[in-house]
């Protein structure tokens, strides 16, 4: 349907149009006539509003709601669910035509069905799965084995996964000690992330804010030191040697751990992408051995660390676990609504929340609103003026929200050949199934692509993280084709060379990426139909992601717990009675992990009950 080659009059077209109310916004390289056919399978992005769009907002307007949603990503929808459940008047409030924030399914170029941002399900909290009854609502996980395959220019490659006899026999080719070490380097890293698992699951012992009575101060600090002493005598269960790792794995750069662990550069630099994934540090930043931590601490079906892909019906991709979150919250009787984007927080003389007012001037109340939205935008640009306490907003606005990621989303009518294993598995076979590492030979290779970026530049080498869920699932491409996601690092959000405004620039940075898989897999660019590509100010436009930062704020140590979004407010309430955070930019952070969202629920949910007292 569409020509390999770009042609004279195909540009890079960032191409809105009205319909019905419901705007629909697209990125990507097609011809301008082809624009208007919009396949009609596009029309379920818009479905998920009750009713028509006017019946919507007039049910919106109706009545005084227990609690409001500015924003429909995936922990928005989840903690709309469990106030939902709870017996509360809840609304979703969505700026965009379709639900789900960064974890989104969108049909871009007819026949392909993107994960336009996130792209690989782990981090979702079981205890959400089970409780939302996700399966039910239809979420289905689809395994990846082997989940990694990082190929080299030299012939060689190395396959790793949840197989233990296939990990051993992969790295084997390169180390027998480092064969040998695997597993207790996978069993150390499970010990840790169940020690982490209980802090995921509730909100920081957080001192109160505000005035408070003797008896609310008693019940914190009791609450509080029970919260230490749990956690303490987690840390001792772990014994002496396994803590000392633990603070080492916590504080030092990834580079370091890796290199005590292992010999074999592949081996270090394949695990040391998940330390750097989506923040703009190197792996010998001090600290993004925590990162590194945070993406296996997830599971599929009880598998420790194995990534999935999602599947829904026939929604694929990652916008399934937002649609079945959606419809645990329908189901419970939230009410969401799309194409609502709210311009501005109601705040009463008295200082507390009384609703939002929406941008076509809609006013919806209620003194409970939660934020999914992130913490800059919540208090910079909704909160009005001289509301906020000076210390407080000095904190959020210097807040780090700088990114590296880059996500270009692929239509190809072939799958990659990688010369490296052309002859072992020729055509489709395990090099296609898992997260396939380019530019990831060694952790030398994604230092200096870091440090490009340091410079203020792209890098020249990028590190690709590109994955093919098309392999695994068959409803998100015309048979024979395929959808391709490239997750890309380093670029800058303002690039010292050139500007991303510009299409030539874009273009050639998109060239430069497609080139360096050329290397591994000589006729990829030559497969390519079209792509859509969010660099940091179109994830920052299109998706609401403040300087285009993945996580909602970096995460960095100082930036996680008892410090995420800001120093005394890590328990999701805010110096604006009423109002609460619900989204990564809270404890426990970013991914599509559902904890901001359900963890707030619960405080929001004891608020209410003491109001109601
Ligand atoms: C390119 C990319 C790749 C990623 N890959 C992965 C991955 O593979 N796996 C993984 O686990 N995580 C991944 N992540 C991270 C993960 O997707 C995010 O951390 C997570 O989805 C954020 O969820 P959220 O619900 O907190 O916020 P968001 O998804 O950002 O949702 C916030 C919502 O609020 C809406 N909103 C904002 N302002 C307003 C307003 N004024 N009025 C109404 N609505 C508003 C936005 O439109 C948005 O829908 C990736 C992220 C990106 C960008």
């Amino acid at each position: 349907m569409f020509g390999k080659k770009l042609q004279p009059n195909q540009h890079l077209l960032h191409y809105r149009f009205s319909l019905q109310n419901f705007r629909l916004s697209l990125i990507y390289f097609l011809p301008i006539n082809k624009l208007k056919a919009s396949s009609p399978r596009a029309m379920w992005r818009r479905s998920f509003s009750t009713g028509s769009h006017v019946s919507s907002m007039h049910m919106l307007k109706e009545k005084k709601w227990d609690a409001l949603v500015i924003g429909g990503g995936h922990n928005g929808l989840t903690a709309a669910a469990y106030l939902a459940r709870s017996g509360l008047s809840v609304a979703v409030l969505e700026r965009r035509h379709i639900i789900g924030g960064a974890a989104v399914t969108e049909e871009l170029i007819p026949g392909f069905k993107f994960s336009r941002c996130s792209y690989l399900q782990s981090l979702l909290r079981p205890s959400i799965i089970r409780e939302l009854e996700l399966a039910r609502h239809g979420l289905k996980l689809l395994k990846r084995n082997p989940s990694s395959f990082t190929p080299c220019l030299d012939g060689r490659y190395l396959l790793l996964g949840p197989d233990k006899e296939l990990n051993h026999s992969e790295i084997s080719k390169f180390s027998k000690r480092d064969a040998d070490a695997y597993p207790r380097y996978e069993s150390q890293l499970e010990r840790f992330c169940k020690l982490m698992d209980p802090l995921l699951d509730s909100p920081p012992p957080e001192t109160l804010q505000g005035i408070s009575s003797l008896q609310d101060r008693f019940k914190n600090k009791v609450h509080n030191s029970a919260y230490w002493t749990r956690l303490l005598c987690q840390a001792a269960s772990l014994g002496q040697k396994d803590m000392v790792d633990f603070m080492d794995l916590l504080l030092s750069p990834a580079s370091k751990v890796l290199n005590n662990w292992f010999e074999t550069d592949v081996l270090k630099a394949t695990l040391a992408t998940d330390a750097v994934i989506g923040s703009t540090a190197s792996v010998c930043t001090p600290g993004s051995g925590y990162v590194l931590l945070h993406h296996v601490m997830g599971e599929t079906d009880g598998d420790r660390g194995i990534w999935s892909y999602v599947y829904y019906c026939w929604i694929c991709g990652m916008g399934s676990v937002s649609m079945a979150i959606g419809n645990a919250a329908k189901e419970a009787g939230a009410h969401i609504v799309t194409s609502a984007e709210v311009s501005q927080l109601i705040v009463e003389d008295s200082g507390k929340v009384n609703g939002v007012l929406l941008a076509d001037g809609t006013l919806v109340h209620s003194s409970s609103v939660l934020s999914n939205a992130t913490p800059y935008k919540t208090f910079m640009e909704l909160v009005p003026d001289n509301v906020l306490p000076d210390d407080f907003s000095y904190a959020i606005k210097y807040s780090d929200y700088s990114s590296g990621t880059t996500k270009i989303n692929l239509a190809v009518d072939k799958l990659p050949e990688f010369h490296c294993c052309k002859s072992i598995y020729p055509g489709s076979g395990p090099q296609h199934t898992g997260t396939i590492h380019i530019g990831s030979e060694s952790m030398e290779e994604i230092n200096s692509a870091s440090q490009d970026a340091v410079n203020g530049l792209p890098s020249r080498r990028p590190v690709i993280e590109m994955t093919i869920p098309s392999v695994l699932d068959k409803t998100i491409s015309p048979p024979g084709k395929h959808v391709i996601n490239l997750f890309i690092q380093y670029t800058p959000y303002k690039p010292l060379d050139g500007g991303w405004d510009d299409p030539a620039y874009r273009e050639s940075f998109a060239q430069r990426c497609f080139t360096l898989i050329d290397e591994y897999a000589p006729e990829f660019s030559s497969s390519i139909i079209g792509y859509d590509m969010l660099t940091p100010p179109d994830l920052e436009r299109e998706i609401g992601l403040t300087g285009g930062n993945i996580f909602h704020g970096a995460m960095g140590l100082d930036s996680l717990f008892l410090m995420r979004p800001v120093k005394g407010w890590s328990n999701y309430r805010t110096p604006l009675p009423g109002l609460y955070l619900c989204g990564s930019g809270a404890h426990p952070g970013g991914g599509v992990m559902g904890a901001p969202g359900r963890n707030a629920a619960q405080l929001v949910l004891q608020d209410f009950k003491k109001k109601s007292k």
